[in-house]
């Protein structure tokens, strides 16, 4: 196996590569680690001025990770996991980007990586059968390769209220928070959204604001993380056992092993059992609850019952009866939207510097100089928080100009959703890979789990092509077909349908309702992936200068 080592000590010309990479959070920084062990040059273009993605744009005040540190976290290297240790049950953001700094440092990543600069457009010369890629200053490569390690979450939706501009306090987004920090001491503040990153910034401001004003438009169904410092015993096992962790993570459906799915279904036990089952769930923390019976994600009925025990703890932690049924979500079943995880969400309510403002009664209608105006009240506030979510799984690839066979562009391609194969490729974009794209179980699964699994596939899939002289791999239109149709049947067999996601782009405007990830699970889909690769690349074309294979 050739050493590893950064592109240009290959001898590359910094015009022609064999691939570019777009991104250098845990996706891009992995890819390029695999890709030069196969001894393939490839260089990462990256907007933030670091490594680190999600960790490094995400830096709100609470911001954590809502899976086990130990479970979120590279499975690739023994060495590294071995010798990493992390401090919290949940690691906290400026943990998880030493982590990712630590990573791209130990496998020397940096000297392969163009920071602070944006991809404008990637472009497909089927004269060359190379990607031609442009910088935002203009500075262009050509790649046999282009592979988008972009992420899911990572264009955040823009406010889209009346009077934004005017408001004469502080804006800021938990998406693209300030690196220096912010001191809200003594600030009347608002936030406007309660999803995972609303949750976690209310729970960690509230201790320094003067008033807090949270304008809630749908309440998240939120479970208790029960965070601390990592049990030196889970983290010894761990460590000790990782390749027997990491075995059935790979086999499981979400890829968290905290989830630990019962086999029993809901109704099968007793009200008394249910209840304990729950409760105990519950004591577990995290989304360990999702997993207290086999069919809370499949059938409503059961699903009812989890909802029921989760709004029954709401009523007993929040003092207010009518704030308390405020935070109760009753328009869509538990599970169907990204569960949120929290250290004393519900409990912030009971302060008396605290305020719920419910908009699905009292809507917002202007942002104005001075705060916010609902269709009951006017808000007076120093400062306004958005975290209001993302153009998730499609945003990030909408914002580069991206073009494939005959000049097609992908966002017009998928004007009507996203068509992929495996989440890895679409039709008409040869050589170019997605990782985590729309299709794949991405957001449904740990995600540094999916990341490893499309990378370690990809290289394979690349090394396969460079070892039998072949120059390009393309997805046949059939073969997206029967996947995306696949994904949609299996889609309807669960409860997602059931609630206005970002899953299936219902938080963006204009964006067509369609479910985006993968959920037949992590470990149903690399069985298909490597049986498409046993099958010789079927529902793939893949072919040499001279011949098809
Ligand atoms: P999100 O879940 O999409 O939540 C956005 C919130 O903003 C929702 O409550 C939404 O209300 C509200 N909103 C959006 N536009 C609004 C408007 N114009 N007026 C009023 N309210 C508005 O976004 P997120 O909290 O950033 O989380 C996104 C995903 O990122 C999560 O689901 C999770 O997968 C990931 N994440 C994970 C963690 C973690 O714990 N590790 C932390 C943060 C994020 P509606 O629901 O009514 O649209």
């Amino acid at each position: 196996m050739p050493e590893n080592r950064p592109a240009a000590a290959a001898g590359q010309a910094s015009g022609e590569l064999d691939v570019v990479i777009v991104g250098a959070g845990l996706a891009g920084l992995y890819m390029l680690h695999k890709l030069r062990e196969i001894g393939i040059s490839a260089r990462i273009y990256e907007a933030g001025s670091d490594v680190g993605g999600t960790w490094f744009w995400n830096r709100y005040p609470g911001a954590r990770v809502d899976v086990e540190s130990q479970e979120y976290s590279y499975s690739f290297s023994p060495e590294l996991e071995v010798e990493w240790a992390w401090t919290e049950r949940y690691a906290a953001q400026p943990e998880l980007l030493k982590y990712v700094n630590h990573v791209a440092d130990r496998f020397h990543l940096r000297p392969d990586i163009r920071f602070s600069t944006r991809i404008a457009s990637a472009i497909f010369d089927e004269t060359r059968d190379r990607w031609t890629v442009t910088t935002d200053a203009g500075d262009t490569v050509s790649a046999r390769f282009c592979i988008m390690a972009t992420g899911c979450l990572s264009s955040a939706k823009q406010p889209d209220i009346p009077g934004a501009d005017s408001f004469s306090g502080d804006t800021y987004s938990t998406a693209n928070w300030p690196e220096v920090g912010v001191d809200f001491t003594g600030k009347r503040v608002g936030v406007i959204g309660t999803g995972s990153s609303g949750i976690q910034t209310i729970t960690t401001i509230v201790p320094q604001v003067r008033e807090l004003t949270v304008f809630q438009r749908t309440p998240s169904f939120s479970v208790p993380a029960k965070n601390g410092p990592i049990d030196p015993k889970v983290a010894a096992d761990w460590k000790a056992n990782r390749e027997h962790y990491r075995a059935m993570q790979r086999k499981s459906g979400a890829g968290i092993l905290q989830v630990s799915p019962n086999e029993t279904l809901t109704f099968d036990a007793s009200p008394d059992e249910r209840r304990r089952a729950f409760e105990d769930r519950w004591a577990r923390g995290g989304f360990s609850l999702l997993g207290a019976f086999a069919d809370v994600n499949v059938d409503k009925q059961a699903n009812d019952e989890a909802a029921a025990f989760v709004a029954d703890k709401i009523r007993s932690i929040v003092d207010d009866p009518d704030v308390a049924e405020q935070l109760i979500p009753t328009t869509y079943p538990v599970g169907a939207k990204r569960m949120c995880v929290d250290t004393g969400y519900y409990q912030v309510f009971n302060q008396d510097n605290v305020s719920l403002v419910d908009l699905a009664t009292t809507p917002i209608q202007a942002i104005t100089p001075t705060g916010i105006r609902t269709s009951a009240h006017e808000y007076e506030l120093d400062a306004i928080i958005y975290a209001i979510g993302f153009d998730a799984m499609t945003g990030a690839l909408d914002r580069i100009n991206i073009r494939g066979r005959d000049g097609l562009r992908l966002k017009d391609k998928w004007a009507a959703g996203p068509l992929t194969y495996l989440g890895l490729m679409t039709s008409g974009f040869p050589n170019l890979f997605m990782i985590t794209g729309p299709g794949s179980p991405s957001v449904l699964a740990n995600m540094i789990l999916a990341i490893e699994q499309h990378v370690d596939w990809i290289t394979d899939c690349i090394d396969h092509l460079g070892n039998r002289q072949l120059s390009v791999i393309e997805a046949t239109p059939t073969a997206e077909q029967d996947w995306v149709a696949h994904v949609n049947e299996l889609a309807e067999q669960t409860l997602y349908l059931q609630a206005n996601s970002w899953y299936l782009g219902a938080n963006i405007p204009g964006k067509p309702r369609v479910f985006m990830p993968y959920p037949g699970g992590l470990g149903l889909y690399r069985e298909t992936c490597d049986e498409v690769v046993a099958n010789r690349y079927k529902g793939f074309a893949l072919t040499g200068p001279d011949q098809t294979v």
